[in-house]
């Protein structure tokens, strides 16, 4: 990053104008590197150097982002892909500050992704004793018997696990398939694949519909917008 003026970089923190923060530099208020300093040619660098006004360390607050976008199938929700295949970023057109995918929907699976630069974020939606409800519209290989939907309700096994209960509703049936939505709130590597395989009837398209009350609605495929004031609230 490139050296800013001492009072540049006071006022871009929000402590005052750059007047004001001129005065409180010749009041002998401002330290960089715990050293005082009362000359107003002074320039930082404000990724090494740390900055003290009143004795207090000075932050230049990122703007948070909340992203959701709509996956398509066909993405990675990884940064980077070692096979060079598209990935999430590439929907993102003019985001000020670099955003992160939370969580993981799988190459194949599309819907509802959040991002963010938002750590605590993050970290509330993927772990598990946080209870975020996942809720996903899973369309399987023939139609299950309600004995096999009871099995999903109840936990299967997959891997060397069990499953915890499920909300599972057949909404949806064809002739050769049935669409199921499972609300769950584990986040194993793929588990709704697993848990639809566990019950012989495997995942033939899978997309994500909702987090908690955040809703993917009729958010176009590929499109993002931003959450609002209140799905933020909701979320922290
Ligand atoms: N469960 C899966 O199996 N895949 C996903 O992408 C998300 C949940």
């Amino acid at each position: 990053t490139a050296e800013v003026r001492l009072q540049k970089f006071l006022a871009d923190a929000g402590i005052a104008s750059r007047r004001k923060a001129e005065e409180y530099i010749l009041q002998g208020k401002v330290k960089v590197n715990g050293q005082v300093v009362t000359s107003l040619g002074t320039k930082i660098n404000p990724d090494q150097d740390i900055v003290y006004y009143n004795d207090k360390k000075v932050e230049i607050k990122k703007k948070k982002i909340y992203l959701l976008l709509n996956k398509p199938e066909n993405y990675v929700t990884t940064v980077n892909d070692q096979f060079n295949r598209p990935t999430v970023m590439n929907l993102l057109h003019s985001v000020p500050e670099r955003v992160y995918p939370v969580g993981r929907l799988d190459y194949n699976t599309s819907g509802l992704l959040l991002l963010t630069n938002d750590g605590d974020l993050t970290y509330k939606i993927t772990h598990p004793k946080h209870h975020i409800d996942k809720v996903y519209l899973a369309t399987v290989k023939g139609i299950p018997s309600e004995a096999s939907l009871n099995k999903l309700r109840r936990g299967v096994v997959i891997d060397d696990y069990k499953t915890a209960p499920a909300k599972v509703e057949m909404i949806h049936t064809s002739s050769n398939n049935a669409t199921l939505q499972i609300t769950i709130h584990e986040g194993r590597n793929r588990q709704v694949r697993k848990m639809c395989e566990a019950i012989g009837h495997p995942v033939i398209r899978l997309k994500r519909i909702a987090i908690g009350k955040i809703l993917l609605g009729d958010l176009p495929v590929g499109k993002y917008r931003s959450l609002t004031p209140k799905e933020i609230d909701y979320l922290k």
